[in-house]
Parts: C-alpha cells; structure tokens; sequence
C-alpha cells in the first residue's frame, strides 16, 4: 500500500456550509461566509483586519501596493523560499535581495539582514518556513532602525505563534496560505492579516479592483468609485464556505498534526545520532503548527538515491525548494547580499515525510523504518 506524500484533510462540515451558501444565493465575495472567515481570524490572530484573498500570493501581491514600491526599490528576502515570496515584489519593480537562512529553523538569519540594507531598502520579508517563527524581535528593531516594513510571509504558519502572538499578525502585513497542501485549506485561498491601522482602508480597495465597494456596503458611501489601482483579490463564497468549515476545525487539525509531528521526532534520535540525518529544530519561543516534518539527510548520502529506494518501498517523500537566487527569474530580477551557503547546502540535503490527518502511527512507522532502511542502503552503495 502507498503511502501518500499528502492527503488533503476534510471535516465533514464542508458540503454543509457550501450548500448553506447556496442556499443564500450570493456567491459573489464578502457574503456571510466570508464576514465570518475575516471575525474568525481576527479573533484567533489578533490581527487588525483580515481580508480573505483568492491565495497566498494575491495577499503577497496586496501587500506590494500597500507598499508603493518603486522601480528599484529593494526589498529582502530568504532566498530558500516558494517564488511568490520574491515575485509580488517583482511585479511592482522593485529587487528582490536574497539573504541566506540559518542552518537549525531554515529560516532568514536575522544576523545577515542589516549588511543587506541600503538606502533603497523598503521592506524585509520573513519567511516562517515549516510554521516555525522566525527571530521577530531582531527583525522588528531592524525595521524600526532603518524605517522600513515588515511583511511577514506566514503561508505555512496558520496556528503557530511567536512568544505567544500569532505568526502574521507582529509585522506591518502578514499573509497565509489556505492552499491544500497547507494545514488549513480552501483548494486555493488566502488572506491578508493588516496589522497597520492606517492601511485598512487601502487595503479592502486594492483586493476590490481600485474600489471603495466595502465602504459602500457599509453605508458610508452612496455610490463606489474608483479610487486606486487594485485588481480582483477576493474569492467568492463557496471557497469561504469550505473554509470556514476548516478554520473551525484549526485547532483539531494542528493537534492531530502535532501528535504525527511529535511521533517522527522521537523516533529519529537514534538516526541523528547515528549521523544519518538531522531532525529540525524548534525555538523555545516558537509555538508551531507542525507544518512540515523534514530531516536533513547526511551531506554524504546522494538523496535522489534515497527518494528512489523509498518510492520502491511505496513512500513517498519530497524536496524543495530550488533556491530562487539561483534560478533564471532570481538572477534576472534580485542579487544576493553575501554568502548562500547555507541555502545551497541545505536545499541539496532536505526531504519532507509525509505528514497529515489520517496518516497512522503504523505508517509511520513503516515511513520511518524505510527511510532508515533507504539511507543505510545508499551509503553502503
Ligand atoms: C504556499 C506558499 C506560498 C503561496 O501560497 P498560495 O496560496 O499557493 O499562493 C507563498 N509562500 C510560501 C512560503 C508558501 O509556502
């Protein structure tokens, strides 16, 4: 029996709410459905105002006019990072200027982002990859310093916290992904969290082509105009609807998730110890949504061989990301701001276990025991 990489998880209440939404008959955006995705995570997140958006990369893209970047404005982000990181940042002109992680979270190092400020400089943006928070605290007293924002690209980070404040709601902007390879999903879907007041306003005209359409629903205006540039961020009901039924299931789903988390921990001490791999690392400030269970596989250990003797096994597994500095877009569009070791050695050795709802103890286990297997086997090869 395969064991699959991922599996998107259901709660049951989906279909209800779709067809509750159905019902209603409007299935245009900002219905019923999404008022009470936007409360349910200001609520949970403590965020100043969340808009639904239509992915992660459309609240990325929001966050980029929020901004008004200019062309050849700089804006600094981890290199080992999913593309829409940098490309919302591209699209508006500015460089994106590639910072390598830290070898223990993968996250940006906090320590290398002051050498990569200049006078063009207008943003930095931390990546809390697998849902592990980055060191905000650093990263907040740089932007305070040098007077520019923060955008927290959250994506993988629904649920995790830092120093007990939702990851997303501690920069200027945070964005999440509600994709179905995230935790809490829709299919495709988003949100952008505006921890800045003063950019409220602009921020529901952007995701509504330009307009002032939520002020007119609200009464405040008598007829909505065009008032800004913008585009069609939002998603329509029946993504909200679907969910809604997942975010209130948030807390099961991490939980769950947490135990699976926790199951790969323990039983890979002995491989780390051994030195076959190496198991990640979660900072005592950093609550996280168990995201991603991946290990760093010995540096000597050829890692294609061990994907192709786990999928033998009928594991899958995967890797990512090819670092963006290196690729054809990143070399065209940003520059790096010193050494990527780090980003290119570990890039080479990750591999991501399977993780989520339903994944059982005794696939674990044979998750585990074939990756052992896999690794021994490649080595002595
Ligand atoms: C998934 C992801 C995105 C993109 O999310 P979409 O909702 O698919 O647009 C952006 N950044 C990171 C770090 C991600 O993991």
């Amino acid at each position: 029996m395969q064991i699959l990489f991922n599996k998107p998880f259901m709660t049951g209440r989906e279909i209800d709410y779709i067809a509750k939404a159905h019902g209603i008959g409007k299935l245009a955006g900002d219905g019923e459905f999404t008022a009470r995705c936007h409360r349910w995570l200001e609520q949970h997140t403590g965020c100043n105002r969340a808009l639904l958006t239509h992915s992660c990369t459309a609240a990325l893209e929001i966050a980029a006019i929020l901004l008004d970047l200019q062309p050849g404005d700089e804006v600094i982000v981890p290199s080992y990072t999913f593309v829409s990181t940098a490309n919302a940042f591209v699209l508006r002109g500015a460089k994106p200027v590639f910072v390598d992680i830290r070898p223990d979270t993968l996250n940006i190092d906090e320590t290398l982002i002051e050498a990569a400020i200049t006078s063009r400089t207008r943003a930095i943006v931390p990546v809390h990859y697998a849902g592990v928070a980055c060191e905000m605290d650093q990263i907040l007293s740089l932007a305070k310093k040098y007077n520019i924002a923060v955008v927290e690209d959250a994506a993988q980070a629904v649920m995790s916290t830092y120093k007990g404040k939702a990851l997303g709601s501690i920069g200027d902007i945070g964005t999440y992904s509600f994709h179905e390879t995230k935790n809490v999903i829709s299919g495709e879907g988003g949100a952008i969290l505006v921890n800045r007041p003063d950019l409220v306003v602009r921020a529901e005209i952007v995701r509504e082509k330009g307009t002032d359409r939520a002020r007119f629903f609200r009464g405040f205006v008598d007829k909505y105009t065009w008032q800004d540039i913008g585009s069609s961020f939002l998603p329509g009901e029946i993504i909200a609807a679907f969910l809604l039924a997942q975010l209130e299931e948030a807390e099961k789903i991490t939980n769950i998730r947490l135990d699976c988390w926790n199951f790969y921990h323990a039983h890979l001490v002995w491989a780390q110890e051994q030195g076959l791999l190496t198991r990640p690392v979660i900072p005592e400030h950093a609550g996280h949504n168990a995201h991603m269970y991946y290990v760093l596989l010995n540096a000597k250990v050829d890692r294609q061989t061990v994907m192709g003797k786990l999928k033998q096994k009928q594991v899958n597994t995967v890797f990512h990301y090819i670092p963006l500095h290196d690729s054809p877009a990143g070399e065209r569009y940003g520059r790096v701001s010193g050494s990527m070791a780090v980003t290119d050695e570990i890039s080479g050795r990750i591999l991501r276990l399977p993780l989520w709802v339903g994944l059982t103890q005794a696939q674990q286990l044979r998750v585990i025991d074939a990756l052992l297997t896999s690794i021994q086997e490649a080595m002595s090869a």
